[in-house]
Order: C-alpha cells, then structure tokens, then sequence
C-alpha cells in the first residue's frame, strides 16, 4: 500500500514539474526584441554642384544664382560665366 502511495506521489510530482516547464514563458534573452525601431532621420534630397556636377546634401550646398553649387569658388566661377555670358548677350544683341 505504501509502495502504490509511492508511485501516485511520483507521478503527480513529476507530471507537476513538466506542466510547470511548458507553462513557463520562455527566458528573457531568447525572445525577440519587441521594441519598436527608433524613429530614422528622413532622407535629405540631394542637389547637384551646377558648375562641376558633384552631388551633395541640399543643406550642405550653397545657393546660387543658376542652381546649387559645391563650394564658394564654383558658384563664383559660375556667376562669372554667368555675367559674361549676359554681358556678351547685351553687346552682341542676341
Ligand atoms: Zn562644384
């Protein structure tokens, strides 16, 4: 009688150990991150160098007169031409 007590005991412990087991959520660790993504910087439009072609950042460009440029010297460069081109427009009459 005590041997068939026995058994029943070990049973329940063990059938309580297992559903204990499954029931249990899976550790910390092997879970997936469920944090949402940090929200991403927008994407900045590019421009493009209008005296040498050069794409940059539209907040890195300098505005000029004929479009975006690289650099002071390239906007420069290109108002020059720019400026010759009208002056010879004017006196050419074209
Ligand atoms: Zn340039």
């Amino acid at each position: 009688m005590i041997k068939l007590l026995f058994w029943i005991v070990l049973l329940a412990v063990v059938a309580f150990v297992l559903g204990f087991k499954r029931g249990r959520p899976a550790p910390r660790e092997e879970q997936p991150d469920r944090r949402p993504a940090p929200p991403q910087a927008l994407p900045e439009s590019m421009v493009r160098c209008a005296e040498c072609g050069t794409h940059l950042p539209e907040s890195e460009a300098l505005p000029g007169r004929g479009g975006h440029f690289c650099g002071a010297a390239h906007r420069a460069a290109h108002e020059a031409r720019l400026e010759a081109a009208d002056a010879a427009r004017a006196r050419g009459g074209v």
